[in-house]
């Protein structure tokens, strides 16, 4: 059956969400809350962030899911979701549709998040492009910014690291609910999601925040999805761990005095410290010198 966008919108489940007054039907929802909301967007386009043959639910997770990490990286409860969707000439058979719209649909219940609104256009184009957008309130002192790092914090990651293409990057778990647990126990100074790998996104804390950082290699947690990718080569699997794409896993920085605050069973890793000095350092052991870390990875030469 072929995709009819009266049919879709009237098909869309009824939003339910304790700050809502007014969600999908009318030309705009309508919400209260006095808090400083956070909000942002996340698109994802066919080609580039999921491909033709990619199982359609699986997809529906994942634009849910990156737009999920956003919130947790900026230290804020999901509450609200608006979806974009430019329906191409390849996905105009309704079971394709529907299929996205149960992964995305799916993933927003288990955060107890509201589909509010949207737009939905028929293309021309080739392919699905869509956007989604989420709003969020904080949970403790957020929300928690990438330019408030501060000198002697601790650089800290959730979970491990490296090796989420091909299998992780659709289905991953968005760290929704470490973030609470988190904040609901300590305010950490700085926090984001790891999209672009460790070095990349620490180097972009570090920028806005004016201060420098030193990792310690033997502490950052390597997945063993990365390990296996390389066959074992731990070299090349740290690498992974520190340029891979798409882990968004919650990198953030705490007081020292904090550490102590975060139970053991929430698998954070300490890995490194913030320091005065503009750059980027790392070393392979308490032992071995301090050397440049390139934001694409360590580099073995000084
Ligand atoms: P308008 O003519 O104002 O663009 P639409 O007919 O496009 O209205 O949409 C009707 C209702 O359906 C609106 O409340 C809109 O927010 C919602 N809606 C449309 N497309 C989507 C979508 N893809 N996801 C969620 N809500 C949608
Ligand atoms: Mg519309």
């Amino acid at each position: 059956m072929s995709f009819k966008e009266f049919e879709f919108i009237s098909q869309l489940p009824k939003a339910s969400h304790p700050f809502l007054s007014t969600g999908i039907g009318d030309d705009a929802a309508v919400f209260q809350g006095s808090f400083p909301w956070a909000i942002s967007s996340d698109a994802l386009a066919e080609g580039s962030h999921f491909l033709s043959e990619d199982d359609p639910y699986e997809i529906g997770q994942k634009t849910a899911s990156v737009n999920l990490s956003d919130m947790a990286a900026m230290g804020c409860e999901p509450c609200f979701f608006i979806l974009n969707l430019h329906v191409g000439s390849t996905w105009t058979e309704t079971q394709k549709i529907e299929r996205f719209m149960a992964g995305l649909l799916d993933r927003l219940k288990s955060f107890n998040v509201a589909l509010i609104g949207g737009d939905t256009v028929r293309s021309k184009e080739r392919g699905l492009q869509v956007s989604g957008t989420i709003l969020g309130k904080p949970y403790g002192q957020g929300p928690i910014l990438r330019s408030t790092a501060q000198v002697g914090d601790l650089i800290c990651v959730t979970g491990a690291l490296g090796g989420s293409f091909p299998k992780r990057h659709l289905v991953f778990e968005p760290k929704v609910n470490m973030a609470k647990e988190i904040c609901q126990r300590i305010t950490p100074h700085s926090m984001m999601d790891i999209s672009d790998g460790l070095a990349q996104d620490l180097s972009h804390i570090c920028r806005l925040s004016c201060v420098g950082a030193r990792l310690e290699l033997e502490h950052i947690p390597i997945h063993v999805d990365a390990l296996e990718h390389h066959r074992g080569d731990c070299s090349r699997a740290l690498q992974a761990a520190l340029s891979d794409g798409e882990d968004f896993e919650l990198l953030f920085t705490i007081a020292p005095e904090d550490v102590a605050k975060i139970p053991s069973e929430l698998n954070v890793s300490v890995v490194g410290h913030i320091c005065a000095e503009n750059k980027l350092e790392a070393r392979s052991n308490s032992e071995a010198p301090w050397l440049p870390l390139e934001p694409k990875g360590f580099s073995h030469d000084a």
